[in-house]
């Protein structure tokens, strides 16, 4: 089906795409359309009532063609992909791969309304890309100037470094190189994909 189309929601109108639904399912791997909202992937997601909408939503709204809604909505940059949505779901959907593939696309829409969430995953890819691992303090300095938040969560910040979570030194890995290749090899494979 090509071609988009407007729907009524109460006095909402909501642009579709009848084509977001094959797009997800191929982007992701995940058979998407199995879902009957049992809802057991909200009600074991740490980190669903921080969303604004919980994983099931995203899945419903999927199937509905609701792409700009979806893509502009911060569940899929908060998304840990712990995989406990995956191990709890009857039909073996695995919504960590489903968000994967939505940020990927929100991404290559610009759509991405979660700027700053956004911006938090790429200075983490790069420090695991660089040192094999995360340093805390670093990490959390060049979000701040990223952001512009200078002075949000100081309190945290310095319980943190009293109990020895902040060190200051930044320590690496021994096969850095190996965490490089692995980078170098999902960026050629997504190129290929293309
Ligand atoms: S657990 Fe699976 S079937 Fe149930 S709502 Fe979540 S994704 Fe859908
Ligand atoms: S993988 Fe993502 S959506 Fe699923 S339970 Fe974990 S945080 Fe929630």
């Amino acid at each position: 089906m090509k071609g988009k189309m407007k729907i009524l929601a109460g006095t909402e109108t909501l642009q579709t795409d009848p084509n977001f639904s094959a797009e997800v399912r191929e982007k992701s791997g995940q058979p998407i359309e199995l879902c009957y909202q049992c809802q057991k992937c909200a009600t074991g997601c740490p980190v669903s009532h921080h969303m604004d909408y919980h994983p099931n939503q995203i899945l419903r709204m999927i199937s509905f063609g609701l792409k700009d809604r979806v893509l502009t909505s911060s569940a899929i940059w908060l998304c840990s992909a712990c995989e406990t949505c995956g191990v709890r779901c009857p039909n073996g959907i695995r919504i960590s791969e489903v968000m994967d593939a939505l940020r990927v696309m929100a991404t290559e829409n610009n759509l991405s309304r979660a700027k700053h969430t956004e911006s938090f995953h790429r200075i983490f890819l790069q420090e695991v890309r660089a040192r094999g691992r995360v340093h805390e303090a670093t990490l959390m300095a060049k979000y701040k100037l990223k952001s512009g938040q200078l002075f949000t969560d100081l309190d945290l910040g310095l319980q943190m470094f009293k109990k020895g979570k902040l060190p200051l030194i930044p320590r690496g890995i021994k096969n850095k190189k190996e965490v490089r290749d692995i980078f170098t090899r999902s960026e050629i494979s997504r190129e290929g994909g293309k």
